[in-house]
């Protein structure tokens, strides 16, 4: 068993899709560890989006990120990384995501696409010590 870091995103929380997502990843089979409806303050989302800082789009991403609350979701389970990944489709949800992921179900654009999950083990632990360190 692992955990992951999910993120819904503002226009998730604004579009009022937190339960979509949370109902997803529980039908999935994965557990909620810890959740928290958050507003993020501009230096936690530096931190955690420190590996696109020299992306075109890390400016619009932390105006985007930092806009409205969020709901940081630490997500345990069997193989969970990539469970939520494959729920959450592909990052463009439209290219990318298929119909059925939530992306590919809910999604225009790429900045807007109403979910975050950690990539990789590596990611996972360094994200859920960012949100959740207490855990
Ligand atoms: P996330 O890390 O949020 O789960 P991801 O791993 O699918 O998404 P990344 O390539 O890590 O995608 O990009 C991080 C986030 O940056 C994307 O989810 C999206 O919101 C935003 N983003 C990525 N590419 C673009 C782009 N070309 N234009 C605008 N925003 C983008």
């Amino acid at each position: 068993s692992e955990r992951t870091l999910v993120l819904v995103k503002p226009d998730g929380v604004s579009r009022g899709l937190v339960g979509e997502v949370i109902a997803r990843i529980e039908r999935k089979g994965l557990t909620l560890a810890a959740l928290e409806l958050r507003t993020v303050e501009r230096a936690v989302a530096e931190e955690h989006y420190a590996e696109h800082k020299d992306k075109p789009f890390f400016g619009e991403l932390l105006e985007f990120i930092t806009s409205g609350p969020v709901v940081a979701i630490a997500v345990e389970g069997v193989r969970a990384i990539s469970a939520f990944r494959q729920l959450a489709g592909g990052t463009d949800p439209v290219e990318k995501a298929t119909p059925g992921t939530i992306r590919g179900d809910y999604g225009l654009e790429t900045q807007f696409n109403l979910v975050h999950g950690s990539d990789s083990a590596e990611s996972a632990e360094r994200e859920l010590k960012l949100w959740f360190p207490e855990l």
